[in-house]
C-alpha cells in the first residue's frame, strides 16, 4: 500500500514489532499522519494492559506487505 492511498481514520493492520507491538494480527486507526508522509500513528482497536494505545510506524519499510 502507498503512503498516498493512506489517510485519516483508515483501518489498517498494526506491524507486529520486537519492541512495542509484539502481537501479531491486531488492526487499528489512522489518527496521524506525518508532513512527509513516512510515519503515520495507528492507534490499535485491542487494549494493550487495560489501555488503548497509539503505535507510531514507519512507511517506508516494508512490514505493510509482510502482515500474515
Ligand atoms: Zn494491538
Amino acid at each position: 500500500m502507498l503512503i498516498t492511498e493512506i489517510k485519516i481514520g483508515d483501518k489498517m493492520k498494526i506491524p507486529a514489532d520486537q519492541k512495542f507491538h509484539p502481537e501479531y494480527g491486531h488492526s487499528g486507526k489512522v489518527v496521524w499522519i506525518s508532513e512527509d508522509g513516512k510515519t503515520v500513528a495507528i492507534q490499535c482497536e485491542k487494549r494493550h494492559n487495560g489501555k488503548k494505545v497509539v503505535f507510531m510506524v514507519k512507511i517506508n519499510s516494508n512490514k505493510w506487505g509482510a502482515q500474515p
